[in-house]
């Protein structure tokens, strides 16, 4: 079998008694030298790096452990990172014990909540040591947020388009009753010899039906609307001039229910482009406008701030209205999820998917009877990296 190749500090190291002493302190600085070089290449890493022994000592830890930790520099008194992370000891008892090594998914709540995949990787023992562990510690909190909301995607995708049959084969039923209503209401006109107060009742019965049919036809066709699949067409945009399209579509409504709008930092120059789907833009502002005004009482003021920094530019809807329960808030981009009478329980579905197809964020901030801001965000044209689906 052939020899193991040994280095040439590993040579040196096995024959150490028989060195002199500036040979020896040549081989310290020269260790010293290799231990530096590998503790830079350890901290330049994305990973986080420990050794632990079964205990939980931690024995090294490079830059970014101590950042998923939150492990303070030269802390003296360095905790067991049984200490540092609660929990993790009975988790990873069983490798330890078995000397296994193994992979687990953390929750990290502190120094701020992140998704860690967490890989435990026994060395070999050496005799009268206790066993050590190197443990490597990667940040999958944007993976993980990435596949739920894919799930999350995927799962209303299905539902969706199993109900998109339904709602077209509705439509010719529908078609049907609102022909055979019109056909009743114009026998009735002609009938003659009927009580008047049987004939208005019933010509009220079939006005309710009439109306009713108009409803569920409504229905069906929002619900087509929102789910009918669509890629953006991209163009450069000015979400200012967008905005006060929708605005000025919507002022009717808004001056009859007695609501203000306030609109703050989008002059000419003020906003970068984004770039976008013009018609999608304009449907995502009516929602959110609709929104607002409806949790409004004549008298709400309605602000849309709009923003940018490097990379982003925002826009922010504060209303002043009824805002949104905590139990509520969890469902908000659910299909119909509503808490109106009239609702469709679509708006915010359709908000969220097109902010999502246009590689951008929708974050919502409420309290219950203080108001709601619902913040969009942008990337900037030239900023654009990534398109979702
Ligand atoms: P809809 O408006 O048809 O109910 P949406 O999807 O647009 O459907 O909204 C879902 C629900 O979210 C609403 O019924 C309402 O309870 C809540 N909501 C959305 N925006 C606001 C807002 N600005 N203030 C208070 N509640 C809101
Ligand atoms: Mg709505």
């Amino acid at each position: 079998m052939a020899a193991k190749k040994t280095t040439s500090l590993e040579r040196m190291l096995e024959r150490v008694e028989t060195l002199d002493a500036p040979t020896l302190a040549g081989l310290a600085q020269r260790l010293a030298r290799e231990r530096g070089l590998f503790e830079r290449v350890f901290n330049v890493l994305q990973e986080g790096l420990l050794v632990v022994d079964d205990e939980g000592e931690i024995a090294y830890a490079n830059t970014a452990a101590h950042c998923l930790l939150g492990l303070k520099p030269d802390d003296a008194a360095a905790p067991t990172l049984w200490r540092v992370v609660p929990g993790l000891r009975a988790a990873l008892t069983p490798a330890i014990e078995s000397a296994n090594p193994v992979t687990r998914e953390l929750a990290l709540s502190y120094p701020e909540p992140r998704t860690v995949r967490l890989h435990l990787v026994p060395f070999e023992s050496e005799a009268g040591r206790p066993r050590r562990f190197a443990i490597i510690l990667s940040d999958i909190t944007r993976d993980k947020i990435d596949t739920d909301q894919r799930i999350e995607s995927e799962r209303v995708a299905s539902i969706v388009l199993l109900a998109a049959g339904v709602a077209h084969e509705l439509g010719n039923p529908l078609n049907s009753l609102t022909i055979h209503l019109q056909v009743v209401e114009r026998r009735l006109k002609k009938l003659r010899g009927l009580d008047k107060k049987d004939a208005a009742g019933l010509a009220e019965s079939i006005r309710i039906c009439s109306d009713e049919v108009a409803r569920l036809d409504g229905i069906i066709s929002n619900f087509l609307g929102a789910i009918r699949p669509s890629q953006p067409e991209l163009a450069d945009i000015r979400l200012g001039e967008v905005l006060s399209e929708v605005l000025s579509f919507q002022q009717r409504e808004l001056a009859d229910r007695g609501i203000t709008v306030e609109v703050e930092g989008v002059g000419a120059e003020a906003l970068p482009f984004v770039l976008a789907d013009r018609n999608q833009l304009k449907q995502v502002f009516f929602n959110l406008v609709k929104n607002a005004a409806e949790a409004m009482a004549p008298g709400g003021q309605l602000l849309i701030r709009a923003g940018s920094d490097d990379e982003h530019v925002t826009l922010a809807f504060a209303d002043n209205g009824s805002g949104i329960k905590p139990e509520d808030m969890a469902r908000l981009f659910e299909p119909y999820h509503t808490t109106k009478p009239a609702g469709h329980g679509l708006g915010m579905m359709v908000v969220q998917r097109i902010m999502r197809a246009h590689g951008g964020l929708i974050g919502v901030e409420s309290k219950a009877g203080q108001g709601t801001v619902v913040t969009l965000q942008f990337p900037q044209k030239h900023r654009r990296v990534k398109l979702l689906r």
